[in-house]
């Protein structure tokens, strides 16, 4: 479907193969992953603990239903629920991001009974017609049909609009202000506020740390709930936490909590976990035919353990804060670098154009690195590597995306 999305690159890449943080083209050549697929490769390619986990399991059987039980899939719930900080939490799986955000919003408009939610600005939740509803991300929202009334907040994005020259403090203050001028102007009950804690399509921005504590007190007064979308955040990639909501813990966990990409390293899966009495407020019945099948909660188990033996949380943290001080020196000599910012390994680098950043995806691609696009105008580099990057790999990319920018730098300066 072309009119939706074209492939990434002037010369299409065909992917044939992966191992820990490199892929390799059908003719050979190797590449220095640092996109992971869109942050689906969580902990490295060809992990031989989740290849492993896949074939045996694929060995006895697929799947059949998730009408029967299945003891890994239980495992893995009782794993997410644990970690996800929310209590009494029951964890509900699907096959994507789109379907996990859009089980969340039918259960928060239920147990609501409203359709009208507020989103943030520049936000991407997925592409039903419920989660486009929600995304304000204009570029990436196909229509303005919905079934959901929604209501746009802002304080997303720390550097740009009316408030970005403010300190954190007042940056939140303005934003709450913002965000109570917008639900005096709503119609009745509002079911929900979702947020990613660091925007993933929206090119890696962050909130000052707080923002959503401080909209909770808010969210709290009217009995709202709290939806964070940690499908590019979850897992420990921003670093400092597991749990993107975590940097905003002011006010407790989110109401619920959605999650997919990384946890099956490449196989769909994704879920929404919610306190029990959020989780049933919905009494007829309901089934994903495949969310979190045998094969994937094999995968999902095993990926998950070996990020939580390997501390892979504290290495986004510190091989995150190597690379991105070594892209602020370089960023620091090149007027085409607008901002670097981000958190552990999801670090966004802010170009100052859209076809600056197209150029340096192709650049960074002749280099040998793969890395992302995105922001609100498609002028953000995006860098999520798989957690497991080595302080080597990080430097030889650093290098890289160097000479992929300053080449870039050198053609915006030529007239
Ligand atoms: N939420 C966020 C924050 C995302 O980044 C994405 C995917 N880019 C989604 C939801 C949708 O996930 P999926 O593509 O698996 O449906």
């Amino acid at each position: 479907m072309p009119s939706w999305l074209a492939l990434y690159y002037d010369e299409p890449l065909e992917i044939v193969r992966g191992e820990g943080r490199h892929v390799w083209d059908a003719s050979g050549r190797r590449y220095l992953d640092f996109f992971g697929g869109i942050l689906t490769t969580m902990t490295a390619h060809a992990l031989p603990e989740v290849t492993k986990a896949v074939s045996e399991q694929a060995g006895r059987i697929l799947h059949t239903s998730t009408l029967y039980l299945d003891r890994n899939m239980v495992e893995l719930a009782e794993r997410v629920a644990a970690s996800s900080g929310i209590p009494d939490a029951r964890v509900f799986f699907t096959t994507s991001g789109t379907e996990a955000n859009d089980t969340a919003l039918l259960l928060a408009t239920a147990r609501r009974r409203s359709n009208q939610v507020l989103a943030m600005r520049n936000s991407y939740h997925g592409r039903s017609f419920s989660t486009v509803g929600i995304t304000g991300n204009s570029a990436w929202s196909p229509t303005s049909l919905s079934p959901l009334q929604t209501l746009y907040v802002h304080g997303a994005v720390r550097t740009r609009g009316p408030y970005a020259h403010l300190s954190d403090a007042d940056f939140i203050a303005a934003s709450v202000r913002d965000l109570e001028d917008m639900l005096g102007q709503a119609h009745g009950t509002v079911a929900a506020l979702i947020a990613e804690p660091v925007q993933g399509v929206g090119g890696f921005t962050a909130p000052p740390d707080g923002l959503y504590a401080a909209f909770r007190e808010v969210l709290d007064r009217h009995g709202i709930l709290w939806i964070s979308d940690e499908v590019q955040t979850g897992w420990g990639r921003t670093g400092d936490h597991f749990w993107g909501w975590q940097a905003h813990a002011g006010n407790g966990p989110p109401d619920l909590l959605t999650f997919a990409k990384g946890l099956g390293n490449g196989m769909s899966v994704g879920g929404v976990v919610a306190r029990a009495e959020v989780m049933n407020c919905l009494d007829a019945n309901s089934i994903s035919t495949f969310g979190g099948s045998p094969v994937t909660a094999a995968a999902a188990l095993a990926n998950l353990r070996y990020l939580l033996d390997h501390d892979l949380q504290g290495n986004a943290r510190r091989v995150g804060a190597l690379l991105a001080e070594r892209l602020r020196a370089v960023a620091a000599a090149l007027p085409v670098v607008r901002e670097v910012r981000g958190r552990g390994l999801m670090i966004g680098v802010e170009l100052a154009s859209p076809r600056a950043a197209a150029r340096a995806l192709e650049t960074a691609r002749e280099q040998g690195l793969l890395i992302g696009r995105g922001g609100r105008a498609g002028d953000a580099l995006r860098i999520a590597p798989p957690l497991s990057l080595t302080d080597d790999e990080a430097g030889e990319g650093a290098a890289m995306l160097e000479r992929a920018l300053r080449a870039v730098d050198a053609e915006e300066a030529s007239p």
